[in-house]
């Protein structure tokens, strides 16, 4: 993707509750099938402006470490939890989640809603794997195939998003390949793509299509997000968000 249409995108994101699906009650419901010891190391990768990170620093005495690549999505969880004061400490670092430099067996919960999706599934779990102490959780939300035969035009948009996108099974079973204990999985509502996500960022396209009427390569972008949001309104039973939660033996 080009620097200029990365940069927008950004920006379009930002100001708005959460930048992928997700409520406070999924990430309360997944946070319960989690025992952690009474001051627990957190890792929330991919944070974003950090509801969720908000959210386990409400509810745990813990250390949590947020990690993202974009500095102002970072500025705005910094400057909400100065404000906010959780029981919980939240450190923000930029960093790559590819290459994060953490000690081996490190965390007792790695977190991270909606954003695996950019190393993969599979491969988001195994790298991040060796900084979770024995024991220790994995959280992770993921969008999924959720019925084997799909619409063609369900199929080629997410093909082309997202080409390593796999089932709910699927994802099950690399898993258990993994070598992680499953504790628990469930798909997150549609109101959990709607309420905090598609209809805040839905007024948002709007704004912008007005402002950048000429601009024909930020237009292009805008109309490919309307358009994930179109598919989702028609073909939500198809796909969605799924959570896994699993244990490192
Ligand atoms: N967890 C948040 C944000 C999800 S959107 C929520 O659920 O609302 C995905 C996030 O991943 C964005 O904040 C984006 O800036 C971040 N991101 C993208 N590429 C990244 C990378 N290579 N390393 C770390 N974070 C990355």
């Amino acid at each position: 993707m080009i620097d200029r249409t990365k940069e927008f995108l950004f920006e379009l994101f930002k100001n708005i509750p959460r930048q992928g699906p997700g409520s406070e009650k999924s990430t309360l419901q997944a946070l319960a099938r989690i025992k952690l010891p009474t001051r627990p190391h957190i890792l929330d990768v991919g944070c974003g402006t950090g509801n969720q990170t908000l959210l386990l620093a409400k509810n745990l005495h813990a250390t949590i470490t947020a990690v993202d690549i974009h500095q102002p999505f970072l500025d705005i969880l910094f400057h909400l939890a100065y404000h906010l004061k959780p029981p919980g400490r939240i450190r923000t670092i930029n960093q790559s989640m590819d290459a994060m430099k953490f000690p081996a067996n490190h965390f007792d919960l790695i977190w991270s809603e909606g954003a695996i999706y950019i190393m993969g599934f599979e491969n988001g779990l195994n790298v991040w794997k060796r900084f979770l102490k024995p024991g220790g959780y994995m959280a992770v939300s993921e969008i999924s195939w959720f019925k084997k035969s799909l619409p063609a035009q369900v199929k080629e948009f997410w093909k082309s998003e997202y080409p390593l996108m796999k089932s709910v099974q699927e994802n099950l079973k690399i898993i258990e390949q993994l070598n992680f204990l499953l504790i628990d999985h469930f798909p997150l509502p549609d109101s959990d793509w709607w309420d905090e996500f598609y209809e805040p960022l839905q007024e948002r396209i709007e704004v912008y299509k007005k402002k950048y009427k000429h601009d024909l390569e930020i237009i292009s972008v805008l109309y490919q997000t309307a358009r994930e949001i179109d598919i989702h309104k028609y073909h939500s039973d198809y796909y969605g968000y799924e959570f896994y939660i699993m244990q490192n033996p």
